[in-house]
C-alpha cells in the first residue's frame, strides 16, 4: 500500500497549537497501529532556530542526530513513537540555501532558478524524504508553520497543491483554525474562518476537514454554517476546545469525535481500535493527585510561555510518574538578588531547577540559587548552564576559589572551572556549530545518577559550547563532588553531583528532550521523588 500523507495548515490566528493538534492526531493513528512520520516545515529565513532568540521563538528542540529544530518536535516527541531527525523540520531559510548551493554548483544548467518550480521541488523532496527516513512508514504528518495568507508561507503551499495533483487519493489536507467568541455582541463568529478557507481555495488547496480551535463548545448551528460556507461536508468539521486540565486531554477529545477514524476512512487505511487506556490514566492521575510539589525554576525567560517548554513538560512527567501534581514558581534570575524577601521567597518551594542558557545576565541569581540549595540541603537539578553554575558555585564557596567562573561569562577568569569546548576553538560561525545530539555517557555504580537511571551506559542528547575543566577535577572531588556521569571518549563531565546532599544534580546534556508523559525520564522521575522527601519536610 502506498504512503499516505496528511498536511496540516494554521488559519486565522498563530499559536492555535497546530504542533500539538498535529501530535495529537500522529498519537492516535499510532495507537490504531499505524506508522507515522512527522515533518515540520517553518517558514521563517533562518536555517535553523538554533541562533534565534528564545523570546522570539521559544525553545530550540534538539534531535537524536544533532538538528536544532522547532519546539513542536518535542510535542511530537512526547506524543507519538516517530522517528525524529534532520530530515523532520525544515525551514524556509534551509530550503533556498539547498538550491541557492545547487545553482552555485551550476546543478541547473543554464536555467533561471525560480521560486516555482525550485523552491517547491525542494520542498516536496523533503517531504519524500523524510518519509524514506523514517523508515517503513503508513502515514507521513506534514505541519506547515505560520498562518494561511501570510507571504512567506506560499510556496509550502504551491508545494502542497502540486503534490495532492500528484497524489489526490493519498493525500488529506486539514485546517486548523479559530472560531472566536465576541463577547460584546455574545456571539461566535464564523466569518474568519470562512476567509481563511477562502484563502486556501484561491491557492487551490480544498481542505478535507476543518477543525475549530474555539474556547466554548460550538453549537450544531456554527458547525452547520461553517461546513457550509467552506464546503466541507458536515462530519468533517471537527471542535478542539480548550482543555481544562491538560494538554493530554487534547487526543481523547479529538478521538471522542471521531476524527481518527473519519482520516482512516478517507485515506483508505486499514487500522484497529486505539487503546487510549495509558492516557487516561495520566489524566486520571492529573485530576486526583496524591498530593502536590512546588519546583521553582531559575531562569533568564521566565515570562515566555515557550523558552523552557520541554523543562516544564518533563516536570510534569516526573509528578505524574508518582501519582503527583507539581507547581512551578518562575524565578527570574536577574531579579533574585534585587529581591530583599528572597530567602523568605525560596523557602516555598521543594527544589530548585536551573535549565539551559546563555550568556551573563542572570548568572549570579543561578548561583545564589545553587548556593542556597547545597546549605540548605534543598533538591538541585541543574541543566547545561545549571550544571556549568553549580561546579562554579561549589568552587566558589566550597574550594574558596571565588574568582571561579565559565570563560563564556569572564574569559580572564583566574579559575576557568568551566572552559571553551577543545573542538570549539576554532569555530566562527554561530550556526548549527556547537556540541550538538546524543553522545553515550557511562554512570558510575553507587551514584544517584545510577540509581535513577538503572544503568551504566545511557545516551542523552547536547547542545553546548563549554564544558566542566578537568584540571578541578581532582580538588572537587576532593570535597566532595562525584563526577558521576562521563564520556570517556573525549574524557568529558556529563554529570556531577554533590554527595553529601540529598539530591544535587548537575547534567551537561537535555534530559528533558527526552521525557514523554507515558515515560518520564528517569532525572525527571527521581528529583520529583526528592522533593516530594522535603515536602514532608516543610
Ligand atoms: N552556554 C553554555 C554552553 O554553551 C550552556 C549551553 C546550554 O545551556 N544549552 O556551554
Amino acid at each position: 500500500m502506498s504512503v499516505k500523507y496528511i498536511f496540516i495548515t494554521g488559519g486565522v490566528v498563530s499559536s492555535l497549537g497546530k504542533g500539538l493538534t498535529s501530535a495529537s492526531l500522529a498519537m492516535l493513528l499510532e495507537q490504531k497501529g499505524l506508522k507515522v512520520a512527522m515533518l515540520k516545515f517553518d517558514p521563517y529565513l533562518n536555517v535553523d532556530p538554533g541562533t534565534m532568540n528564545p523570546f522570539q521563538h521559544g525553545e530550540v528542540y534538539v534531535t537524536d542526530d544533532g538538528a536544532e529544530t522547532d519546539l513542536d518536535l518535542g510535542h511530537y516527541y512526547r506524543y507519538s513513537h516517530s522517528a525524529l531527525s534532520k530530515a523532520s523540520n525544515a525551514t524556509s531559510g534551509q530550503i533556498y540555501d539547498t538550491v541557492i548551493k545547487q545553482e552555485r554548483k551550476g546543478d541547473y544548467l543554464g536555467k533561471t532558478v525560480q521560486v516555482i518550480p525550485h523552491i517547491t521541488d525542494e520542498i516536496k523532496k523533503r517531504i519524500i524524504e523524510c518519509t524514506k527516513q523514517s523508515g517503513d512508514v503508513d502515514v507521513t504528518l506534514v505541519e506547515i508553520g505560520g498562518t494561511v495568507g501570510d507571504i512567506e508561507s506560499l510556496p509550502f503551499l504551491e508545494a502542497i497543491r502540486q503534490f495532492l495533483y500528484d497524489n489526490p487519493k493519498d493525500c488529506l489536507t486539514i485546517h486548523l483554525t479559530y472560531v472566536p467568541y465576541l463577547k460584546a455582541a455574545g456571539e461566535v463568529k464564523t466569518k474568519p474562518t470562512q476567509h481563511s478557507v477562502q484563502i486556501l481555495r484561491e491557492i487551490g488547496i480544498i481542505p478535507n476537514m476543518i477543525l475549530c480551535r474555539c474556547e466554548q463548545s460550538l453549537s450544531d448551528e456554527i458547525l452547520d454554517k461553517i461546513s457550509l460556507f467552506c464546503s466541507v461536508a458536515r462530519p468533517l468539521v471537527f471542535e478542539e476546545v480548550d482543555v481544562e486540565d491538560s494538554i493530554y486531554e487534547v487526543p481523547i477529545k479529538l478521538h471522542e469525535q471521531g476524527i481518527d477514524t473519519k482520516i482512516c476512512e478517507l485515506l483508505q487505511l486499514s487500522s484497529t481500535k486505539p487503546d487510549l487506556s495509558a492516557w487516561h490514566e495520566i489524566l486520571k492521575t492529573i485530576r486526583n493527585p496524591k498530593g502536590k510539589v512546588v519546583v521553582g525554576i531559575v531562569g533568564k525567560y521566565m515570562q515566555h510561555q515557550d523558552a523552557y517548554k520541554s523543562v516544564f513538560e518533563s516536570l510534569e512527567h516526573g509528578a505524574i510518574a508518582h501519582g503527583y501534581e507539581i507547581e512551578i514558581r518562575r524565578f527570574e534570575s536577574d531579579k533574585i538578588l534585587e529581591n530583599d524577601e528572597i530567602d523568605e521567597a525560596m523557602k516555598g518551594c521543594d527544589g530548585y531547577l536551573v535549565p539551559g542558557g546563555f550568556g551573563e545576565r542572570g548568572w549570579m541569581g543561578k548561583i545564589f540559587t545553587a548556593k542556597y540549595c547545597r546549605e540548605n540541603k534543598i533538591p538541585f537539578f541543574g541543566i547545561c548552564l545549571g550544571m556549568q553554575v553549580m561546579v562554579c558555585e561549589f568552587a566558589r564557596h566550597v574550594l574558596n576559589l571565588p574568582d571561579a567562573n565559565t570563560t563564556e561569562i569572564d574569559p580572564q577568569t583566574k579559575d576557568p572551572v568551566v572552559s571553551l569546548l577543545s573542538e570549539q576553538a576554532h569555530v566562527k560561525n554561530l550556526g548549527g556549530t556547537m556540541r550538538l545530539g546524543a553522545y553515550p555517557c557511562h554512570l558510575s555504580h553507587g551514584s544517584k545518577a545510577f540509581k535513577a537511571y538503572q544503568q551504566q551506559d545511557i545516551s542523552e542528547r547536547h547542545r553546548h559550547r563549554y564544558e566542566f575543566n578537568n584540571q578541578y577535577k581532582k580538588a572537587m572531588e576532593d570535597k566532595g563532588m562525584l563526577f558521576s556521569g562521563t564520556y570517556n571518549e573525549g574524557d568529558l563531565v556529563e554529570i556531577s553531583e554533590v554527595k553529601d546532599h540529598p539530591w544535587m544534580i548537575g547534567v551537561q546534556f537535555h534530559p528533558e528532550f527526552k521525557s514523554k508523559p507515558t515515560q518520564a525520564h528517569p532525572l525527571f522521575k527521581d528529583f520529583v521523588g526528592a522533593m516530594i522527601e522535603q515536602s514532608k519536610k516543610r
